[in-house]
């Protein structure tokens, strides 16, 4: 792992801060990659054990955030069916100083890969299955599968809420195109990770990503969260 010394450049009277060759080992020590004057070699041992307390006290400072689990695609992942990613910084660096963010992507981690082939939900709105569009490959007991298990982990997560992509047949929470055999459409669906989240978690806060540009409907999300967090019997 790369660590960072600091340096002092000529002419500058701060301190700067910039990569190094230096790469901890799995035994705890460093090696050094390049030739290191003594000085430069004894400024970077001694950033050494202040880097592990910053270390220790920023993941002290996540275990403290509010876990929230949210679609892995919002947080910058290329895992779309097109291999890219919906990154929303806007959103995530709004959110960052509140919470923790738990990434899940139900379709690259059922083992669909990545790129996949698009897909859509048919038959009945209330339970509809996931279809990929031109192969009409039936995707939808291997997420529901997969769900099953993925949220038994998500509970021992702690997490008090969940964000979830607006439109995608697996994230989606609501206004879901669902085709009918004639291939006609009604915007009633719920992605089928998302209804299986709600319906395991009832009383979780959960919110769709595109709701939460507006401030007002964030806060409110913010402290549904946040007395989850606090209502909830902690082990
Ligand atoms: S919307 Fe959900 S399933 Fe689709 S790429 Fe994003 S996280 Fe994965």
């Amino acid at each position: 792992m790369m660590i960072r010394r600091p340096v002092r450049y000529p002419g500058r009277s701060r301190l700067w801060i910039r990569s190094t060759p230096y790469y901890r080992r799995n035994d705890g020590n460093t090696s050094r990659a390049c030739n290191l004057s003594p000085a430069e070699n004894i400024a970077a041992a001694a950033l050494l054990p202040r880097e592990g307390k910053m270390r220790e006290a920023s993941r002290l400072k996540n275990q403290r955030k509010i876990r929230v689990a949210i679609s892995a695609c919002l947080l910058g992942a290329a895992v779309r069916y097109d291999g890219r990613s919906k990154e929303d910084p806007v959103l995530v660096r709004a959110l960052t100083p509140h919470i923790h963010f738990v990434p899940v992507c139900p379709e690259t981690e059922c083992g669909m890969g990545i790129p996949r082939e698009p897909m859509r939900l048919e038959g009945d709105f209330r339970r509809p299955r996931l279809v990929t569009h031109h192969s009409r490959i039936d995707r939808t007991d291997c997420l529901e599968a997969w769900c099953a298990v993925r949220l038994g982990e998500l509970e021992a997560e702690n997490l008090c809420g969940c964000i979830f992509k607006t439109r995608s047949p697996s994230c989606g929470m609501r206004h879901l195109d669902v085709f009918d055999e004639k291939g006609m459409s009604a915007r009633n669906g719920v992605g089928i990770f998302a209804r299986m989240f709600m319906e395991r978690f009832p009383h979780m806060p959960v919110a769709e990503e595109d709701s939460l540009y507006d401030p007002v409907i964030r806060d409110v999300f913010l402290r549904q969260t946040a007395r989850f967090h606090r209502e909830r019997p902690h082990v």
